[in-house]
């Protein structure tokens, strides 16, 4: 256990149709939500036990309401070795300086295409502006980390993108990763057709750019990375046709204090229920501890192995079990 995905918010200010495609939602209450304090705690007990990496996200980390005092809070926490937060960059600008000097390591921002157009019918929100300024700006803050950009590569909605996205992030001296398209609970109208697979995504580049050379990494990352002659490097993620399940080293934390130990897993961890039952602290590590031994699931790899493989999840069976959407799990 060395990576927390820790959710801030099941809210959003897009509508992604490859993770929120419905127009009707049920919220978390306000009082759901762990509080700052909760928040504080849990992290501090998720160092105890090997966490080196935060990586703040939701729904949309950005419409927490007080996020910077939040961040600056996690910050101070000494064994922190990687602290990122991923946005959708709507509401980046007038933020992104204030994240920087409460602590925050680096920003991914999430960007699927540079057609305010396409941008438009991909999120359903006419935003494409605000995210470009937000980028730009985060670009520009002075982040100690490099800026990460995010791309879901969906065929015939932005695979013929991908030179210019590569040429826009080595622009601004950020690193591009091209996520294949996944069949998340959220994604209720995936197929296998619209994945665009890791080799073709390296053909594309290639025709482009010349030869690619994989870089070797020492950690478990998801994103295999590669540089192009020029020296710049970009990643990519190929949770749907080379799934890295046996190397996994993550966890996820919903909004309302749920622990997942996967993207495709059905039942989590109440830390919040425990937590406001008065639990101690050595109490919870040790239910944590224990939860992370007993984990099992490879849900990417598993879901490489079935056959006709369609959405993973009804909406029927979502409206039953809302936590098992991205946007509520945290991505
Ligand atoms: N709202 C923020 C954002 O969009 O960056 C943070 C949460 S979002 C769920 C985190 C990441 O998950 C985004 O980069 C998004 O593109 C990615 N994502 C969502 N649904 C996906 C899917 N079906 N396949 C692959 N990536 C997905
Ligand atoms: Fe919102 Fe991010 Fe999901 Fe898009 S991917 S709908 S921005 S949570």
């Amino acid at each position: 256990m060395s990576d927390l995905r820790l959710s801030l918010t099941d809210r959003c200010n897009l509508r992604c149709f490859y993770c929120m495609p419905r127009t009707h939602y049920s919220w978390l209450a306000k009082a759901d939500l762990l509080s700052f304090e909760e928040i504080s705690s849990l992290v501090t007990l998720f160092l105890a036990l090997g966490v080196r990496k935060l990586r703040l996200t939701g729904g949309e980390p950005l419409l927490r309401s007080e996020l910077v005092k939040l961040v600056h809070l996690l910050a101070s926490k000494p064994q922190l070795e990687d602290f990122a937060l991923t946005t959708n960059g709507v509401e980046l600008a007038p933020v992104a300086v204030s994240l920087k000097e409460a602590g925050l390591h680096r920003l991914n921002v999430s960007l699927d295409s540079l057609q305010p157009k396409r941008f438009e019918h991909i999120s359903k929100r006419d935003s494409h502006r605000q995210v470009l300024l937000g980028i730009d700006t985060a670009a520009q803050a002075g982040f100690p980390k490099k800026l990460k950009l995010d791309t879901v590569v969906i065929r015939g909605f932005n695979d013929d993108e991908l030179p210019a996205l590569l040429q826009f992030a080595n622009e601004r001296n950020a690193e591009i990763r091209f996520i294949e398209y996944m069949d998340v609970a959220g994604a209720l109208n995936w197929s296998w057709e619209q994945v665009v697979t890791q080799t073709e995504m390296l053909q594309h580049i290639e025709k482009s750019f010349g030869p690619t050379l994989p870089l070797e990494e020492a950690h478990a990352a998801p994103a295999k990375r590669y540089q192009l002659a020029d020296g710049s490097t970009f990643g990519i993620i190929a949770s749907a046709s080379a799934p890295f399940c046996e190397n996994c080293n993550r966890l996820r934390l919903s909004a309302d204090g749920k622990l997942f130990p996967c993207l495709y897993a059905s039942e989590g961890l109440d830390l919040k229920k425990e937590l406001r039952a008065g639990k101690t602290h050595a109490q919870l590590q040790q239910r944590i501890a224990s939860f992370w031994e007993q984990r099992r699931e490879k849900g990417a790899e598993q879901r490489l192995l079935q056959e006709n493989r369609k959405a993973f999840k009804t909406e029927k069976e979502l409206l039953e079990n809302p936590h098992l959407e991205m946007h509520k799990r945290g991505g």
